[in-house]
């Protein structure tokens, strides 16, 4: 199985969670992730799943037939309304998540696609039943305005590009949705945050670990002080980067490193838990000497985080090791923490008080669904998104900080 870099690293919590119920520690596991390279072992981790996901499959038809089916309905409302959204850049998040993601949407609805490969776009238009003529390039986009039927753009293009396309859709008077992290630069940033305002539109930032419940349930946690006040924050991001050709090594096209794509995450885990903005950073930062992959921008950056609290957080990020991602919230009666934390699913929540540490049980939901929902019904209600454009702005100010304190190896106040 030849698999890429990002789209491996997710996939891994997506087998997970395909055959929920097994856990991938109890499978032989000795994939490593790293482009193109021969994945040893996950056929076998594969056929295992199968294997016990079929007898899951028996198990509940068993428990069906002896409870009886139809008390066990549940039959859903009729759909309500629902805003019509254009996605422009058809990549692999738009392709294996976002397009899928919409079947479980109660609000939003795909009508549009933006992309610079017709025939791509045309087969993808077909499968969701978007019509043809609602098929755009890079060069005639600003005509969405004259289609009513788009409400929300969502902007899933290399990061260098956010800005130019937000302030493009706002200007053709549409609801934006950006993927992360929100631009390049704050400067960036902050024109896409004019550009809405001036168009009267929402503008939202999609950091869907505030819309999926594990991340919200540490939020709680964290708030209702059950393990005492916060002292460390753990936070760990990165995966080994493949093809070196790709965008996420380009620093005009990505306008950072691992930081900006991965890091980000362990930044935004440290400010919703805490619910508060650092004021002062540390940062260090390697890049293997001859490594290909690195020349333009930054392999590994370890930060360090103040809170006006006293809470201090030590995040790691690289596109050098291989998969990490978690992060731990420690107080003074105990920890909890996610690991997976932030990928698309396949979420697990540990928790330690005193020194008995359980495993906390979930219902999981799709991401994308959720956030895109939510955006739907901000522009319904007229209300502003949980993820502003601002909190775009708060994550790019404070990585441009750790840069710096990187390069100038001093603190740097916030
Ligand atoms: P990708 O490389 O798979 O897709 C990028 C798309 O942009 C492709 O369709 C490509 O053809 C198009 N494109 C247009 N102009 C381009 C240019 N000049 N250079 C390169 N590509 C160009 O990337 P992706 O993984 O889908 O990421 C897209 C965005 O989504 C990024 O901002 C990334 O940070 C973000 N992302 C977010 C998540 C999340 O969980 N929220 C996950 C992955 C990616």
């Amino acid at each position: 199985m030849h698999c890429r870099e990002v789209e491996f690293y997710w996939r891994e919590f997506e087998v997970e969670v395909l055959f929920e119920g097994i856990h991938m520690d109890e499978m032989k596991e000795t994939g490593e992730k790293t482009d193109g390279a021969e994945v040893a072992g996950s056929d076998v981790t594969r056929r295992g799943f199968l294997k016990k996901a079929g007898q899951g499959i028996i198990a509940v038809n068993a428990a069906t037939l002896l409870t009886g089916s139809a008390g066990a309905q549940h039959v859903p409302d009729p759909p309500g309304k629902k805003l019509g959204w254009a996605i422009v850049g058809l990549g692999n998040l738009s392709i294996n998540e976002i397009l899928p993601a919409f079947a479980r949407c109660e609000h939003s609805k795909v009508v549009a696609l933006v992309s610079g490969h017709p025939d791509k776009a045309a087969r993808l238009a077909a499968r969701y039943g978007v019509s043809p003529k609602a098929i755009y390039n890079y060069q005639n986009y600003d005509s969405i305005r004259d289609n009513p039927q788009i409400d929300v753009v969502y902007i899933v293009l290399p990061n260098g590009m956010h800005a130019e396309y937000t302030i493009k859709a706002h200007q053709a008077g549409k609801h934006v949705l950006s993927e992360k992290p929100m631009a390049n630069t704050p400067a960036d940033c902050e024109a896409m945050i004019e550009a809405a305002q001036k168009a009267n539109r929402k503008l939202m930032v999609a950091y869907r670990c505030r819309y999926e419940p594990f991340n919200q349930e540490m939020i709680k946690i964290a708030r209702s002080q059950e393990f005492g006040p916060i002292k460390v924050i753990v936070a760990d991001h990165g995966f080994s980067i493949g093809d070196p050709s790709q965008w996420r090594l380009k620093k005009d096209l990505a306008g950072g490193g691992s930081l900006m794509d991965i890091g980000i995450y362990s930044l935004q885990a440290t400010r919703y838990i805490t619910g508060e903005e650092p004021t002062e950073v540390n940062a260090m930062m390697y890049n293997t000497p001859g490594d290909v992959r690195f020349k333009e921008v930054e392999e590994t950056i370890n930060f360090q985080l103040r809170f006006p609290s006293g809470a201090l957080a030590n995040c790691s990020s690289s596109y050098g090791y291989s998969g990490e991602n978690r992060y731990r919230v420690i107080g003074t009666k105990g920890w909890f923490e996610l690991e997976p934390a932030t990928g698309y699913r396949g979420q697990r929540m540990r928790i330690r008080r005193w020194d008995v540490t359980e495993e906390k049980d979930i219902q999981p939901v799709d991401h994308f669904a959720s956030e895109m929902d939510h955006m739907s019904q901000c522009v319904m209600k007229d209300i502003s998104p949980l993820t502003p454009g601002e909190e775009g702005l708060k994550d790019l100010k404070v990585m441009m900080a750790i840069y710096e304190a990187a390069r100038s190896q001093k603190t740097i106040e916030l």
